[in-house]
């Protein structure tokens, strides 16, 4: 990472300012002093390679993936996520869902007008119809 000083997270999509360096979990140091004990010391220089390799990896410190560094912003990966972009796609799925309730209103509206109560058992009905569709009765032409 010569030169490379801006970490980007793939997984984040985002610029990281402080990239973590990987904890050793205890179980590491289990590993760590068991290997010094069997290898009276020579552990401890395995260690020092060991967390040397560590240090290598810088994660997120969001969602703890290994980040990738680039020279510049400007370098970061410009592709779209697929999670993006389904995202995106759902966004406009509902705003084109919401302009055709408004249509549907408005339509409603429209239709408002064109409805006439039945004489027979007083539900709103369209008034184009020849026939009842609440009590089945044989509408009169108005
Ligand atoms: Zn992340
Ligand atoms: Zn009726």
């Amino acid at each position: 990472m010569l030169g490379k000083k801006y970490a980007y997270c793939p997984n984040c999509r985002t610029r990281i300012k402080n990239p973590k360096r990987k904890k050793l979990t205890s179980y590491n140091y289990q590993i760590l002093i068991i290997a010094s004990i069997a290898t009276l010391g020579v552990g401890l220089v395995a260690f020092i390679l060991y967390r040397l390799i560590f240090q290598k990896k810088k994660y997120c410190p969001e969602c703890q993936s290994i980040v990738e560094f680039y020279k510049s912003p400007e370098e970061f990966p410009k592709k779209v996520a697929v999670k993006n972009l389904l995202e995106r796609l759902e966004i406009e799925r509902v705003k084109e869902k919401s302009k055709d309730e408004i249509k549907k209103e408005e339509d409603k509206v429209l239709l408002e007008d064109t409805y006439i109560i039945c004489s027979f058992c007083g539900e709103k009905i369209e008034a184009g119809l020849d026939v009842c569709p609440f009590c089945g009765k044989e509408q009169k032409p108005s």
